[in-house]
């Protein structure tokens, strides 16, 4: 590993303490269940990234440490535990994601929906950032989570177009910025689009910038750009370790494109800094 990819692990005793809270209330992280280089940091500063829709994905994406297979239905009941969880951390603005879900009619809209109704109750002043699959191309369960008004709508289109089907083989670009296109189209007013991708896996300089165009002209206003980490010996191998200064010039490229925010760097991740480019953009 590089130098600038050592990971800082934060406090011990606070960051298992958040686990426990977590694990007490028994919700998921994509903290946990991705593998992500931030875990330390985030739950030594008791803040977490809730996964909903269970623990197992329907989809098998070549970089993605989730386990994948036959996943059980909806739980009625976690709403409401992530809600708890949020509260007793002292949460004010919430990231959810997902398994991806091509099992269930909705592709799980109506568990984000009682989810960020149950959290909505519990924390009334809450900010919450919903990252969705892409409901395999289906636009009546993303207009169905958009009309809860969450206040950043995200999907990721992952990869550059050349690979997303060695990288993600069971979506697609075009289907992503389809979705990212029909939110612009769906959301409420004032309310964030964003994407991500990550770097690393072979992609080119020009990739990167056509990706950044498609990105802004599908109507987000936000993106993050992060390196793509191995979570093991069975998924993609890392083609390149990009340095921290190539980061800061995909920023430049992005916001030369006419993105807003491009937070880029090789730890950033969907949800960094998330509340903070949420309230940023809210008061801009
Ligand atoms: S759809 Fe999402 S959770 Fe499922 S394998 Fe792909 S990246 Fe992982």
């Amino acid at each position: 590993m590089p130098a600038w990819l050592r990971v800082k692990t934060g406090k011990a005793s606070l960051t298992r303490k958040t686990r426990e809270l977590l694990r007490g209330c028994g919700v998921c992280t994509v903290c946990e269940e991705a593998h992500c280089p931030n875990i330390g940091e985030c739950y030594c500063s008791g803040t977490a990234t809730f996964m909903i829709l269970g623990e197992t994905c329907t989809r098998d994406c070549r970089f993605c440490a989730v386990k994948h297979g036959q996943p059980a239905p909806p739980d009625p009941e976690e709403p409401a535990r992530i809600a708890d969880a949020a509260a007793r951390l002292g949460l004010e603005f919430v990231v959810l994601t997902c398994v991806t879900r091509d099992d269930l009619p909705d592709g799980g809209a109506g568990q984000f929906v009682a989810t960020i109704e149950a959290l909505r109750e519990r924390i009334p002043a809450v900010g919450i950032e919903v990252l969705t699959s892409d409901f395999g191309g289906d636009l009546s369960p993303l207009r169905s989570v958009l009309r809860a008004e969450p206040t950043v709508y995200n999907h990721n289109v992952e990869t550059v177009r050349r690979l997303q089907p060695i990288v993600r083989p069971q979506a697609d670009y075009e289907r992503s910025l389809g979705i990212l296109r029909a939110a612009r189209g769906n959301v409420a007013p004032g309310t964030i689009i964003k994407s991500g991708l990550m770097v690393g896996l072979g992609e080119t300089p020009e990739e990167i910038a056509e990706t950044l165009g498609d990105i802004a002209e599908a109507g987000c206003s936000v993106v993050t750009i992060g390196q793509y980490l191995r979570p093991s010996p069975e998924h993609l191998p890392v083609a390149r370790y990009i340095p921290p200064e190539e980061f800061a010039e995909f920023e430049q490229m992005g916001l030369a494109r006419g993105l807003r925010r491009v937070l880029s760097g090789p730890f950033v991740r969907s949800s960094y800094h998330a509340a903070e480019t949420a309230a940023e953009l809210a008061g801009s």
